[in-house]
């Protein structure tokens, strides 16, 4: 298998020659085609298994040169903490840079203002932690109705966290026809019930 037989574009497949991979990990391989075909997704994986790069190479694609508009985000994915959420955003520069996608963290512990700013513009994708979203939310600061595209990424640890209440908030905010991605190393029933609950016949992959 190699990265040429997943459907990406050519301009990601340079990005990922820059990036010095050789052939997609096995989350790659079956999760890639999925997200092009813009099928909902159960992702069983640990961090290290190339997961990343498994929702953020299809989701540039996928994403394209749609339309942006203020304080609607096209797209969101939530993490669980500050850290994570920042490699995502690195993972969206070094494959994205070749594209016009912008791009917004909404984390907690830094001001505000500059990610009102950048709301303001209108995002391709917000990277969130779910607390600093629901505040602002709440704020009225954010629509999340012309949202297509959610990722739910390390699901097991938001359990954790306590964000599943906030989560399926939410997930009740954003339209019903939209792409739902879940990633979680574990499947325990919560997290279980939140997939069927708000993913639609999604294709389950475990690594
Ligand atoms: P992740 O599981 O997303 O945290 O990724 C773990 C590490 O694997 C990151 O440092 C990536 O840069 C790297 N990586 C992702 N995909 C590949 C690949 N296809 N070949 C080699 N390394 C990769």
């Amino acid at each position: 298998m190699s990265f040429a037989d997943l459907g990406l574009s050519d301009e990601l497949l340079q990005a990922v020659t820059s990036a010095g991979y050789t052939e997609p990990t096995p989350i790659q391989a079956q999760a890639i085609p999925a997200v092009l075909m813009m099928k909902d997704l159960i992702g069983i994986a640990q961090t290290g298994t190339g997961k990343t790069a498994a929702f953020v190479l299809p989701m540039i694609d996928v994403l394209g040169n749609g339309r942006r508009r203020a304080l609607m985000p096209r797209s969101l994915i939530l993490e669980p903490t500050r850290e994570l959420a920042a490699q995502v955003a690195e993972n969206f520069e070094k494959y994205g840079k070749n594209h016009d996608l912008k791009m917004a963290l909404l984390i907690g512990g830094v001001q505000m203002g500059d990610q009102l700013k950048a709301l303001q513009g209108g995002v391709d994708v917000l990277i969130a932690t779910p607390g600093r979203l629901m505040d602002l939310f709440e704020r009225g600061k954010i629509m999340l109705t012309g949202c297509e595209l959610l990722v739910i990424d390390e699901a097991d640890r938001m359990l954790d966290m306590g964000f599943i209440p906030d989560i399926e908030t939410i997930c009740s905010k954003l339209p019903t026809n939209r792409q739902t991605l879940l990633f979680s190393a574990t499947m325990p029933p919560v997290i279980k019930k939140l997939a069927d609950r708000f993913l639609t016949s999604p294709k389950y992959i475990e690594v």
